[in-house]
Order: C-alpha cells, then sequence, then structure tokens
C-alpha cells in the first residue's frame, strides 16, 4: 500500500519509519526544507514517562485565573476573541475533575512506558545516537504544598508500572549535586530512574537518514492546502511545491502529523480536533563551569521547567559541544511564535538563580514551538470517520516521549494490526489481546 505521511516532525518520521517497516511505500510531504523544522526542533529533550501528570488537573483553574495576565507566567492563557481558544478552553475545564485526570495519567504512563521500550529497541538495533543520557529524570519542588500534591499522582503512576520514587532534599542533592545551591529552599523531589534525555531533533535526522536508505520518499517544501475527500475517502493531497507549483498527491492511505497545524487541515473535512497551539520556550547555551552544570534531567516543578544536558563527541567533520538545553513554561496566545524577552529573561534567570556560572548566558539561544495541545494532553492517535485518513497528532507537552510507540501504533493500524500497547486510541475496538499491557484493559473507540 502507498501511504502518504503528511508532516515531518517527530511524529510524522516515526509513523514513516514503522510503516516502511511493515512493507508499505511511504512518502512523507512537509512544507519545511528541512525534517523536524518545528515543534520538533529544540524541544526539552525528555523522554519522561514520569511527566504524565496532565495540565489540566484539580488544582490547575485557580492557578490558570491567578496566573491570567502574569507576563512571567508558568502557564498564560492570553484571552482571545478566537472560538477555538475558547472551546479548548471549556474543555480544558471538563478535564480538570479528580475522575478525568486519572483517566489521563493512566493514558499517558501507557502509552510513555510503551514509546521508550520502542526507542530503546530503535536505539540498540540501528546504533542511532542523539546525546542520549540514561540517568533517569529528577524533579523537584521547591514549594512544600506542590510537593505534597505529588505524592498521589507519583503513587497512581508506580501503580501502573512507572517507577516515580518519592525522595528527600537531600538524597536528590546525592543524585544531582549541582542541587546544592538551593538545598535550604527543596521541600523534596521524585525520581524515575528509567527516564531518559537526548537531543530529539538529532534523533530525528537520524531516523530520516534512515528512512531514504530504507526507500522512504520526502517531498520537503511542499506546502499542503487541501485534503480532498470523494465518495467518502480521502481522494488526493493538494500542494504547492518549492516553485509554488499547483500539486496533486495520491496514495491509499494517508497519516495526518502536521501538529498543531493538524486541526487546520482536518476541519473542512469536518474532522474536529479538539487540538490549540500553546507556545513554549526553550534556551540552549554551551557549559561554562563544569562544576555547577547538572547532569541528571530535571523538572523544576514552580517554573514548570525542564533541563537536559546534550554532550555531542567531536568528528571529523563536526567540532561537537556540550551544551545545557532548558525549556518550558506555556501560553496559549494562537500561532504567534514571537519571542518574548521577558519570558526569555525570567527562564534565563531562573537558570542562574539554581546553577550559578553554569552556562554562559552570553551565547544563549532561545527558540519557541508551537505544542500541539489537546485539552487532557492525550493525544490523537487512530482512525478518522474517512476510511483511509489516520491521525498522530495532538501529542503536546510529550511529543518526544510518546513518538517512537505512536509511530509504531499507527504503522500498525494503518496495516490492519491491533497495536501493541492497551491505550484510547480512535476508532479502533479495544484490543483483544494487548501483546503490552502494563495493567490490563481499558481502550476506547471514539472517531473524531
Ligand atoms: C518548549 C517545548 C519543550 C518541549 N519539551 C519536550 C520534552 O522535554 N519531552 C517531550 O516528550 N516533548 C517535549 N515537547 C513536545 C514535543 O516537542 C512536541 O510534542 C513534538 O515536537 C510534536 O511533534 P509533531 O510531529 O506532532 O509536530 P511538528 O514537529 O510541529 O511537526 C509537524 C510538521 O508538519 C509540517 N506542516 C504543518 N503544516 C503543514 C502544511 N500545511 N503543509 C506541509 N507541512 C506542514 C510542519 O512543517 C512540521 O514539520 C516540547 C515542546 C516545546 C514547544
Amino acid at each position: 500500500m502507498h501511504v502518504i505521511v503528511l508532516g515531518a516532525g517527530l511524529l510524522g518520521i516515526s509513523s514513516a519509519w514503522h510503516l516502511r517497516q511493515l512493507g508499505h511505500e511511504v512518502t512523507v510531504v512537509d512544507r519545511q526544507n528541512a525534517p523536524a523544522a518545528e515543534t520538533s526542533f529544540a524541544n526539552g529533550g525528555q523522554i519522561s514517562v514520569s511527566h504524565a501528570e496532565p495540565w489540566a488537573n484539580p488544582s490547575a483553574p485557580l492557578k490558570v485565573l491567578r496566573w491570567l495576565g502574569q507576563e512571567d507566567a508558568p502557564l498564560l492563557f492570553r484571552l482571545r476573541a478566537d472560538p477555538a481558544q475558547w472551546s479548548w478552553g471549556l474543555r480544558f475545564l471538563r478535564e480538570c475533575t479528580p475522575a478525568r485526570t486519572r483517566h489521563n495519567i493512566e493514558q499517558i504512563v501507557r502509552l510513555g512506558t510503551y514509546s521508550r521500550q520502542v526507542l530503546q529497541q530503535l536505539r540498540r538495533d540501528l546504533g542511532l545516537q542523539y546525546d542520549q543520557r540514561t540517568q533517569g529524570i529528577l524533579h523537584f519542588y521547591t514549594s512544600q504544598k506542590e510537593f505534597d500534591g505529588a505524592e498521589g499522582p507519583a503513587a497512581q503512576m508506580r501503580a501502573l508500572g512507572c517507577d516515580r520514587r518519592v525522595i528527600s532534599a537531600d538524597e536528590a542533592v546525592r543524585l544531582e549535586p549541582a542541587l546544592r545551591h538551593i538545598l535550604p529552599q527543596l521541600a523534596g523531589a521524585t525520581y524515575t530512574a528509567e527516564d531518559e534525555s537526548g537531543d530529539a531533533n538529532r534523533f530525528a535526522r537520524e531516523l530520516v537518514r534512515r528512512c531514504i536508505e530504507d526507500g522512504v520518499q520526502f517531498r520537503m517544501s511542499h506546502t499542503v492546502t487541501a485534503l480532498r475527500e470523494v465518495g467518502g475517502q480521502i481522494d488526493h493531497v493538494e500542494a504547492t511545491d518549492p516553485s509554488g507549483r499547483f500539486q496533486r498527491i495520491r496514495a491509499d492511505a494517508y497519516v495526518l502529523a502536521m501538529g498543531s497545524l493538524s486541526p487546520l487541515l482536518a476541519a473542512p473535512l469536518g474532522i474536529r480536533l479538539p487540538i490549540y497551539p500553546a507556545k513554549g520556550y526553550s534556551v540552549t547555551m554551551p557549559v561554562k563551569d563544569e562544576s555547577m552544570a547538572h547532569q541528571v534531567s530535571l523538572t523544576d516543578d514552580e517554573y514548570k521547567l525542564v533541563f537536559s544536558r546534550y554532550t555531542t563527541p567531536a568528528t571529523a567533520t563536526s567540532p561537537g559541544g556540550d551544551r545545557l538545553r532548558i525549556a518550558g513554561t506555556a501560553e496559549l496566545n494562537g500561532y504567534d511564535r514571537d519571542l518574548n524577552r521577558v519570558r526569555c529573561e525570567a527562564i534565563v534567570k531562573r537558570v542562574e538563580q539554581l546553577f550559578p556560572g553554569a552556562g554562559d548566558t552570553t551565547q544563549a539561544q532561545f527558540w519557541t514551538g508551537l505544542r500541539p495541545a489537546t485539552p487532557s494532553n492525550v493525544p490523537i492517535i487512530g482512525r478518522s470517520k474517512l476510511p483511509n485518513l489516520f491521525l498522530n497528532t495532538g501529542h503536546g507537552t510529550l511529543g518526544w516521549t510518546h513518538a517512537c510507540g505512536s509511530g509504531q501504533s499507527i504503522a500498525r493500524i494503518v496495516s490492519g494490526l491491533v497495536p501493541e500497547v492497551d491505550f484510547a486510541f480512535t476508532g479502533v475496538a479495544a484490543p483483544r489481546r494487548a501483546a503490552y499491557s502494563p495493567q490490563g484493559a481499558g481502550a476506547s473507540a471514539a472517531r473524531p
């Protein structure tokens, strides 16, 4: 079967790889001239199964209200006359009940655990190098209230097979000595030894290279303008090529993986995807003082920031480098990707507070990306109401963590196979017997 994958971000690339492994002819179409050039370009780098508590949780509504209009707030709704934003906001509120939060954590942990395994397997099979670190993820708290609130979700995650241990402040400093400067402010931490980190963009480019070697076609600099339906299924994709010429591209099946742009292409088909762009920031800087810099990937609960460290060995063709990547915060403000100086400075200030002198802030590179956020933080993977259109989108804060498992799953669904993980795929009946399931049953079958 010929399958067109729409979008060459982490989700599109992973889908293409796994589709090819199942024997399909695969073409990837993307508007950029290089893969992983949008949201998959400079993210926080964490493979964090433990980061499963969704933004929508019982404490979120009050926090969001308190943060309204606060320029450096970790999660900032900039209210606009935008029906998509208001509708997303209302659905977000509905996801804040304790029952919905528990349900969503379960889905996110299941997919995350499976996806991390698929990534590890892929890394072993292909010998991929992407500045990966396998020293776990340490989530630290500077607020006693937030630390106390972390115990419940951490216990739920442990019950689901994600070993997120609650540890003391002293233990946190033993695991990551660079935290010693803030020991007096540390309320405690959680540590998940099996979590990892790595440069998602480098991974994506490596996997594209393997895809091309394996026969996947990439049509870069092609902007998709419409998906055309004839007789109840997708007949072709309309796109413009690099010189602006109109093109029709046809296949047997189509996988929509256009990140936060996915709902714009799906809406004319009557498919309403509850995805809204949530702008995040990242800062990358060279390590200046090794003794002050962190080694373990970290999550700063109070500022909603994640910290990763990338060390690329020098080669004959590249000088390599050792750099810190700090990423996070979220701003719901439509498709605007402007850098807001206040938010950039707030991140650098926090880095200096935690690890004074560790990074060379004079060489800091700032970036913004639009997370394809769903109100529940649960991605949309599976069938649509059109039989040859499949969805692999809406991965929000965890698109790198979930990329490999989502790609493998959508490839199996397109191929008529049962996915290996027990997850609420859209339009797929609950698996009769999932090959991989940390805790048993629970898939649903709504079809957008
Ligand atoms: C600041 C920040 C930090 C993050 N940190 C982490 C982290 O630590 N761990 C983690 O797991 N996740 C993290 N994420 C989330 C993760 O980066 C995203 O979920 C993931 O990159 C989304 O990938 P995607 O393939 O869905 O979208 P994208 O990477 O945006 O890919 C979509 C592709 O579709 C293409 N496209 C769009 N419209 C069209 C069109 N009309 N025609 C042709 N092509 C089109 C785009 O060019 C793009 O290449 C972070 C995100 C941000 C912003």
